[in-house]
């Protein structure tokens, strides 16, 4: 087997969250050696640039492509979501992510497309739909009584809308038998739905209870929608391993964070695309934009207050919300947003992102053994600007991709 060798330039310690000069070997699918003086077949010269793992979003959504505008979403075509989703899986892709936590829109077929190789697409972990109480962030029931069509169950979706233990129980079995990897549940309100609250928490300790009993008896993991201050405590106090958004984290919901060992994904570009999709004229419910509004600065400072802390962070997007492919522009964020140094940024991005996904024996640092996922970046680490553009080359599975 051909054994590829990088090297001239620097390689990401996951552990050390610091680059530092090394050559790295990989052969067919696996990191073979990393060290200094090492030889291959062919070599990757990666002299002044820096060579990290695939990187990760634990948080995108492929079937949505960042089309905010309510008309619009009304006169789409129900399938069109599925052609756009291979648009969009390449341009993640193309920004050096190679694993995915998907929130909510793929389902097996998704999934299974890029495990057979007929789309290009990073690894996902798919959770198909996200499950709500009825009037919560998954309803949607519009005012004039219209419902978006994509709330609606259909082979390989079930509804997202649930209400009581039993039906809890019921659904997260469903959702595990259509192939569901996590099991998403909104515990608050959000931004993107007409009708509720972002400030209040959905679902009581009763369903939470099922839900995180029934994810864990078929081993696996529940990540949460949770920005009201109730909603995540609920959801920590349930047992649920991340915080999506974490909007309104008080004192309290911090150290209940680092007392179960809960992750928070920020997802700090998420409100700022709603905004930037109303400026360019996208025709947005005004109660969604004013929620969009009032969110953005409690946001950023419980994120401030969380880092100080010591929460674990994974990085995610919510791309979908925004277009995809401007991933790494959360890097950015999250530094200007807290104390994180670009090192922790990218520790959040790759080691912190693999252990969130329970998958950090195979991914998230490049050492001897692991899958041979790579992303390498013209310059150096601690630059967070222009990261798009600096993702030189891709590899998956120990596949050129990029
Ligand atoms: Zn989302």
């Amino acid at each position: 087997m051909t054994r590829t060798l990088f090297h001239g330039g620097d390689v990401f310690d996951a552990a050390s969250r610091q680059a530092a000069k090394a050559d790295v070997v990989i052969e067919g699918n696996k990191i073979l050696e990393i060290g200094t003086g090492l030889d291959g077949d062919e070599m990757v010269d990666t002299t002044g640039k820096t060579l990290l793992p695939g990187l990760f979003d634990c948080h995108v959504h492929f079937t949505s492509s960042g089309d905010l505008d309510l008309v619009n979403q009304v006169l789409r075509p129900f399938s069109i979501k599925y052609f756009e989703a291979v648009a969009n899986m390449e341009a993640t892709l193309r920004t050096g992510i190679t694993s995915v936590r998907e929130a909510g829109g793929s389902d097996l077929g998704v999934k299974t497309a890029v495990e057979r190789g007929l789309v290009r697409g990073p690894r996902m972990q798919i959770s198909i739909i996200m499950l709500s109480q009825t009037g919560g962030h998954g309803d949607g029931h519009l005012p004039s009584g219209a419902c978006f069509a994509s709330y609606d169950p259909y082979p390989g979706n079930p509804r997202g809308l649930v209400d009581g233990p039993e039906e809890m129980r019921r659904r997260v079995r469903e959702l595990i038998r259509e192939g569901a990897d996590v099991i998403k549940v909104a515990t608050s309100g959000g931004v993107l739905s007409p009708r509720d609250d972002p400030r209040h928490g959905h679902f009581r300790h009763d369903e939470l209870d099922v839900l995180v009993g029934e994810a864990e008896a078929a081993g696996l993991f529940v990540m949460a929608h949770a920005q009201a201050t109730e909603g995540i405590k609920a959801a920590i106090r349930s047992g649920i391993r991340s915080i999506e958004h974490g909007i309104y984290l008080d004192d309290e919901a911090i150290s209940m964070m680092l007392e179960e060992g809960t992750w928070l994904v920020p997802t700090l570009s998420a409100p700022r695309a709603v905004v930037a999709a109303a400026d360019a004229g996208a025709r947005i419910g005004e109660t969604i934009l004013a929620k969009a509004h009032q969110v953005m600065e409690v946001h950023s400072d419980s994120f401030r207050r969380a880092v100080e802390a010591g929460v674990k962070v994974a990085m995610g997007t919510d791309s979908g919300v925004g277009p995809h492919g401007h991933n790494l522009e959360e890097l950015g964020l999250m530094a200007e947003s807290s104390s994180m140094s670009p090192g922790d940024a990218w520790f959040a991005t790759t080691a912190s992102a693999a252990a969130l996904c329970g998958v950090e024996d195979q991914l998230g640092s490049i050492e001897p053994g692991k899958l041979a996922d790579l992303t390498l970046l013209d310059g150096e680490l601690a630059d967070l600007t222009k990261l798009a553009e600096r993702v030189s080359a891709v590899w998956k599975d120990g596949r050129r991709l990029v």
